[in-house]
């Protein structure tokens, strides 16, 4: 599945201002691979037994644009994951 970037243009650097960003991704390992790393609102919880509690909470995918000006890695909210998450790894 593709993970599609929106309103680029609209975006400033957060530490210089510059408009030339470069689109990226946060990546983090999985048993079997790698995926795109996830942001969760509000505070996290932990279970007994499973660890952190995911399940019927909304994820979203970061979206991690690097400024070519200064290198400053500017992180947004991206889509969301679909479907919600459950609290078995896939
Ligand atoms: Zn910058």
């Amino acid at each position: 599945m593709a993970v599609s970037f929106s309103r680029m243009s609209e975006r400033k650097c957060a530490a210089c201002g510059a408009t030339d960003l470069e689109p990226g991704f946060l990546v983090e390992s999985v048993p079997g691979g790698a995926t795109v790393s996830t942001w969760l609102r509000g505070y996290a919880e932990f279970g007994v037994w499973r660890g952190l509690k995911l399940r019927g909470r909304e994820l979203y995918y970061i979206e991690a644009h690097g400024c070519r000006a200064c290198r400053y890695l500017n992180l947004y909210i991206g889509a969301p994951t679909s479907p919600p998450a459950s609290d078995q790894p896939t």
